[in-house]
C-alpha cells in the first residue's frame, strides 16, 4: 500500500471553496479516489465532503484521519474526473479547480437533500369492505381515508390523502399502526417547469433531401459507437434544429444519452421549447435561474438515468451521464462557450474531448462556423455536413448596403436612419409586418464630451469612457458597472455645453419613436430586460404582433424565429470591425449573417438593410452575399500569413496589478523565466499593456505566445501558474488563457 497516496484533499460541505487535507486510513487506500464523497472530522463534529485531489505529502502537521466513504450517490463519476484532469492539463489550471467545475455548487456543498414526501397505500389483501364495516358510524374520518385509498388504487401522497378525506395525520397513523395502511418516504423532484406553459408534443417532421443526407451522416457516426465530430453548416432557417432532434431520437433508441449545449439558455427560449415538446419528461433543462433545490434534483435525475437529455449552457457539458452517445453544440461559433474565469475552458472544444473519451458523436451546428471548426474539417479531423438552403424553399433575405457617408451629406435625412430604411419601415407598418433594428451597443450615447474644452467623462476605475443612459439619467461604466449622475455642466470648465456623442439602442429607440409616432416599439437589451420575465414577455408581445418594431443588441441576434419579420435594419454594421482583436472581422461577419437570418422566416420574403460607413470592406461584402466559403478563404489566408489561430495555437498570459509598474515588472520577470523554456519556433510577444489597460483599478499587462505544440506549451506554462512551483509576484494576479477568445 506504500505507493498509494496517503493524503486526501477534501472540500467540505460549507460554502467555503477551500480544501482541507486528511490522512487516508490504510483500510480505505484501495477504494478512495478523487470524486468520492466522504465523512471527515471537522472541528468538534463531522462533515461530509468531496475528495478533489490526492497527494503523497501534506504541508500541514497533525492531520486528522478521514472517517469513511459515503454511499454511491452524489459522487463525481469517474468519466468526469478523467475529463477534469484533461481540462487541468490543457487549460493550465489547478486540478481541484477543474474538478470543482464538474459539479454544481449545490451538489458540491452537499447540504441539499432530495425532497421526500410520505406516500400511503392499502396493505395488499386488506378487505376494505370489512374494515369499513368496523368503522361504523363513529369512525367517519377513518372510513373516509380508507375510501379515498381504495378509490385511488395505488400509493398516494399523504398530505393530499388527508386533505381529500378531510382527516388528520393522526388518523392515518392509527391505520398504519393497525397494519391496514403502509407508508413510505419517496423522492419527489422539485419541478422547475411546474406552472409553466403547457407544451404541445410534436412529431418528427419529414426531412428535406439535404436534411436527410445530413442526418444519415450523423446516424452513421452514432451507429459506429465510436468518437466522431460532425460540423453541420446550415444557413439560417435551414432546419438544423430538426436535424438535432432526430439525431437525439436515434441516440435514445440506442439506449444512450445526449447533451445539447446552447449559448445562453435565457436567450433561446424557442429552441429550448422545441426540445421540450419533442422529448417531454426525458429532458432536463438546466436553466440559470433554477433554485438550488431544482438544480439538485435535475442533477440527481441525470445521475440516476431518469433524464436522458440535458439542455443547457456551457456547464451542461458536465451532465453526469454514464452512457453518453451524442453532444450537440448549437451555434458552435459563439464566444459564450468560453468561460472567462478558471478553468478557462471552451465547452465546444471540451465537448469534442468528452466525445473522444466516451465514444460519443459530437455535432457542431452553426450558420457561421468558427474558423477553427471549419479548418478542422479541411484537415479531415471533422466531417462536414451542409444545409445550403432554407426549408420550404424560403428565400434567403435580400441584403442591401446603404452608404451612410452619402446619407450624411443629404439634407432632410434623420441621423442614424437612412431614407431607404425609413421608407421600408413605413411600408412594414402599413402592411402589418414587423421590423427588427439591431445595434450592438446599449445605452443612449457612447460618450459625454464637453463641446468647449474637449473633456470626456471617463470611469475613474477603468480606462473607458462612460456610457450615457438618458432614461436612468446617469453615466455608467460598462466594464465595472460604476455609475454617476449625468453632469449638467462640464466638470472641468463648467460650460453647460456638455453633449452626448455616439449611439446606443436607447437613442435608436427615442429617434424611432419620433419618426414613427404611431408604431408600438420595444427595446431589448440588458438595461431594459432586468425584470424577471421581461425577456419572455417582450418576445411574446412581439410574436403576437402587439409590438411592430423591436430594437435590440445581440440579445436579439440569434435563435429567434418570427414569421412576420420581413425587415431587419443593421444600424451600424462596421461598429465592431475595427476593434483591436484579430477576430474582429470574423465576429462582424457572424453577427451580420445571424442578424440578417432573423428576416423572412415565414411565407413573406425578408429584406435586410445594412447601414455602413465602409461599404467596400471585404467582410461586409462577403456578409452581403452570405458567402461563407469566400469569407473563410480570405480570412484564413490572413491568419496563416500572421500565424494566428487556427493556423497556429495561441496562449495569453495576463497580469493584473494595482499599479502599472508592478504589472509590467511582473510580466518582465515572467518572460525571463519562460523564454529559455520555449521550443524553437514558438513566438513570444510582449509584455505589453492590454488594449483595455485598466479595469476596476487593476492595471493589465499581457503576453502572447504563438506556435508550436499547444500540449507542450501547456506543460511549460502549467507549473508556472499552479501549485508550489508557481511564479509569484507580490500584488499581482497571473493567469494563463489557452485558445483565448478575447484579447481585450
Ligand atoms: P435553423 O435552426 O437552421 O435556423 P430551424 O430548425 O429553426 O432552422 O428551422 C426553421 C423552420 O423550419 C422551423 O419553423 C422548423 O420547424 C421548420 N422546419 C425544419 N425542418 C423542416 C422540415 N423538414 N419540414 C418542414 N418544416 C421544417
Ligand atoms: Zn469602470
Amino acid at each position: 500500500m506504500a505507493d498509494l497516496p496517503s493524503i486526501a484533499k477534501v472540500v467540505v460541505n460549507l460554502a467555503l471553496d477551500r480544501e482541507f487535507d486528511y490522512r487516508i486510513p490504510e483500510r480505505l487506500r484501495g477504494q478512495l479516489r478523487v470524486g468520492c464523497r466522504v465523512w471527515v472530522p471537522f472541528g468538534r463534529s463531522s462533515r461530509i465532503g468531496y475528495v478533489v485531489g490526492v497527494a503523497e505529502k501534506s504541508t500541514w502537521p497533525d492531520l486528522k484521519e478521514l472517517m469513511r466513504i459515503e454511499g454511491e450517490q452524489e459522487q463525481i463519476p469517474e468519466n468526469l474526473i478523467t475529463l477534469a484532469r484533461w481540462i487541468a492539463d490543457y487549460y493550465c489550471c489547478a486540478h481541484e479547480q477543474a474538478v470543482r467545475a464538474m459539479l454544481p455548487a449545490v451538489v458540491r456543498h452537499g447540504k441539499m437533500k432530495p425532497r421526500q414526501h410520505l406516500f400511503a397505500w392499502l396493505r395488499p389483501g386488506v378487505d376494505v369492505a370489512a374494515e369499513l364495516e368496523k368503522c361504523g358510524a363513529r369512525a367517519k374520518k377513518r372510513a373516509a381515508v380508507l375510501q379515498v385509498l381504495a378509490r385511488h388504487g395505488g400509493a398516494c401522497e399523504a398530505g393530499w390523502l388527508t386533505r381529500e378525506a378531510e382527516a388528520t395525520p393522526a388518523i392515518l397513523n392509527t391505520l398504519v399502526k393497525a397494519g391496514i395502511v403502509l407508508t413510505e418516504h419517496r423522492v419527489v423532484d422539485r419541478d422547475p417547469n411546474a406552472g409553466g406553459d403547457i407544451v404541445l408534443p410534436t412529431r418528427p417532421l419529414e426531412l428535406t433531401p439535404e436534411q436527410t443526407t445530413a442526418l444519415a451522416r450523423i446516424t452513421a457516426a452514432l451507429d459506429r459507437r465510436g468518437p466522431g465530430v460532425i460540423l453541420l453548416h446550415g444557413v439560417t432557417g435551414s432546419g438544423k434544429t430538426e436535424v438535432y432532434l432526430q439525431a437525439i431520437a436515434r441516440c435514445l433508441e440506442q439506449g444512450r444519452e445526449a447533451i445539447v449545449l446552447v449559448p445562453e439558455i435565457a436567450l433561446t427560449p424557442q429552441t429550448v421549447e422545441r426540445f421540450r415538446s419533442r422529448f417531454g419528461d426525458r429532458i432536463s433543462v438546466l436553466h440559470s435561474h433554477l433554485s438550488d433545490g431544482e438544480r439538485f434534483d435535475e442533477w440527481t435525475r441525470i445521475r440516476n438515468g431518469r433524464a436522458q437529455i440535458a439542455v443547457g449552457a456551457r456547464s451542461a457539458l458536465f451532465a453526469p451521464f454514464q452512457k453518453l452517445g451524442l453532444v450537440v453544440v448549437d451555434e458552435e461559433h459563439e464566444t459564450t462557450y468560453k468561460q472567462d474565469e478558471a478553468p478557462r475552458y471552451n465547452a465546444r472544444d471540451v465537448a469534442v474531448v468528452r466525445g473522444k473519451f466516451e465514444g460519443a458523436t459530437v455535432l457542431l451546428g452553426t450558420a457561421t462556423p468558427s474558423l477553427e471548426s471549419f479548418y478542422n474539417c479541411q484537415l479531415g479531423k471533422y466531417e462536414l455536413a451542409r444545409l445550403s438552403s432554407r426549408v420550404d424553399h424560403q428565400l434567403m433575405p435580400a441584403m442591401e448596403l446603404v452608404d451612410q457617408r452619402a446619407e450624411a451629406s443629404q439634407k432632410g435625412g434623420a441621423p442614424l436612419f437612412s431614407r431607404r430604411l425609413m421608407q421600408l419601415i413605413r411600408e412594414r407598418l402599413d402592411n402589418g409586418e414587423q421590423t427588427i433594428l439591431f445595434l450592438n451597443r446599449r445605452g443612449f450615447a457612447t460618450q459625454m464630451i464637453c463641446q468647449k474644452c474637449g473633456f470626456v467623462a471617463t470611469c475613474e476605475h477603468c480606462s473607458a469612457a462612460y456610457t450615457y443612459h438618458k432614461q436612468a439619467a446617469h453615466l455608467a461604466c460598462h466594464l465595472c458597472g460604476a455609475t454617476i449622475r449625468a453632469p449638467e455642466a462640464c466638470p472641468q470648465c463648467r460650460d453647460p455645453e456638455i453633449r452626448d456623442a455616439g449611439t446606443g439602442t436607447e437613442k435608436i429607440e427615442t429617434i424611432a419613436a419620433k419618426l414613427f409616432p404611431k408604431a408600438a416599439i420595444a427595446r431589448m437589451d440588458s438595461d431594459s430586460m432586468t425584470a424577471k420575465h421581461a425577456h419572455r414577455d417582450t418576445l411574446s408581445a412581439f410574436r403576437s404582433g402587439k409590438i411592430q418594431i423591436l430594437i435590440g443588441t445581440q440579445m436579439i441576434a440569434k435563435g429567434l424565429h418570427f414569421p412576420k419579420v420581413t425587415l431587419v435594419g443593421i444600424m451600424a454594421a462596421d461598429m465592431g470591425l475595427h476593434l483591436p482583436d484579430f477576430r474582429a472581422g470574423e465576429r462582424t461577419f457572424q453577427l451580420l449573417v445571424q442578424v440578417a437570418g432573423r428576416a423572412g422566416r415565414g411565407d413573406l420574403p425578408g429584406r435586410v438593410i445594412v447601414q455602413t460607413y465602409t461599404p467596400f470592406h471585404p467582410v461586409l461584402q462577403f456578409a452581403m452575399r452570405q458567402d461563407y466559403d469566400a469569407f473563410y478563404r480570405e480570412e484564413l489566408t490572413t491568419r496563416q500569413a500572421l500565424n494566428f489561430p487556427p493556423a497556429a495555437h495561441m496562449a495569453a498570459v495576463h497580469f493584473r496589478a494595482p499599479s502599472e509598474m508592478v504589472a509590467s515588472a511582473a510580466a518582465e520577470a515572467f518572460v525571463a523565466r519562460i523564454k529559455p523554456q520555449l521550443d524553437p519556433g514558438v513566438e513570444l510577444f510582449g509584455p505589453m499593456p492590454a488594449p483595455i489597460a485598466k479595469v476596476r483599478n487593476q492595471y493589465r499587462y499581457q503576453l502572447m505566445i504563438r506556435g508550436g505544440s499547444i500540449l507542450r506549451l501547456g506543460q511549460t506554462l502549467r507549473p508556472l501558474v499552479t501549485g508550489a512551483t508557481a511564479f509569484r509576484h507580490e500584488d499581482v494576479e497571473i493567469h494563463v488563457d489557452i485558445d483565448p477568445q478575447s484579447l481585450l
